[in-house]
């Protein structure tokens, strides 16, 4: 068991129907990551990342196929247990930031650790550590809509690491920023997630962001193929 990879995706299949069409998104797709690993996965919009993210994080079900993470399946669990489960082991980064805009910043980031069962001041502590770690010590008390794009998905970044998952799932991450923003927001996400040995897996259709990643795929036609990684970048 133990040699097998961190996390498996296998024959993974998802299809909607629209009409009277099936059409498959995923289509048997298959993915093993390692341990520490950071994957990229390109596609164009509408190739199915989103669709496999959710997949991944257990938010949704495939039609067939299997999703093993650290040797449990996802598809063994019952809804309670899957919950749990993405609670403990999973950070998720959205595009739009997600953050809830009738909390702080610092609130925010308490969330995920109030969830987890974290108690009292070690709570405090921590969602403060992670807002330091961000760079936003200064704002904990500010409401999301005092902050810029870029700084509330620092907030989510905080977040998505507070409560020490082994696994960042980040879906467009830096769709909505503007460019110089985006490569800062990268540079911190990568920073974070490797000093501390996390996995990650990085959903984008902006091919500039692979020059962090361990490995590039890309999402074409419901599968994965490898990418030659584009190590020079303007
Ligand atoms: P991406 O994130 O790469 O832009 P998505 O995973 O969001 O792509 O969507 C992949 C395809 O699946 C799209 O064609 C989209 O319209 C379709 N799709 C996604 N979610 C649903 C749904 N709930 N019902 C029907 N079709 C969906
Ligand atoms: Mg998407």
């Amino acid at each position: 068991m133990k040699n097998d990879s961190y996390i498996q995706l296998k024959k993974l299949t998802k299809r909607y129907s629209e009409g009277d069409k099936i059409r498959s998104v995923l289509d048997e797709l298959d993915l093993s990551v390692e341990e520490g690993e950071m994957v990229v996965i390109l596609g164009r919009s509408g190739s199915g990342k989103s669709t496999l993210l959710n997949l991944v994080s257990g938010i949704d079900k495939p039609d067939s196929g299997k999703v093993i993470i650290d040797g449990t399946d996802l598809a063994e669990m019952d809804e309670k247990h899957r919950t749990l489960f993405r609670r403990n082991n999973i950070g998720f980064v959205f595009q739009s930031y997600n953050l809830i805009p009738t909390l702080t910043a610092h609130e925010n980031v308490l969330l995920p650790l109030k969830l987890k069962g974290t108690t009292d001041q070690k709570l405090l502590d921590k969602a403060q550590q992670f807002l330091e770690e961000v760079g936003l010590g200064d704002r904990g008390d500010s409401y999301p809509d005092r902050l810029s794009g870029g700084e509330q998905q620092r907030v989510a970044i905080a977040r998505a690491l507070a409560h020490e998952p082994m696994l960042i799932l980040a879906d467009e991450p830096t769709g909505n920023l503007d460019y110089e923003t985006g490569r800062i927001i990268l540079e911190m996400l990568n920073e974070l997630v490797r000093e501390n040995g996390r996995t990650i897996i990085l959903a984008t259709h902006d091919r500039d962001i692979c020059k962090f990643a361990d490995r590039v795929l890309e999402l074409k036609g419901g599968k994965l193929q490898d990418v030659e990684k584009i190590s020079e970048v303007s």
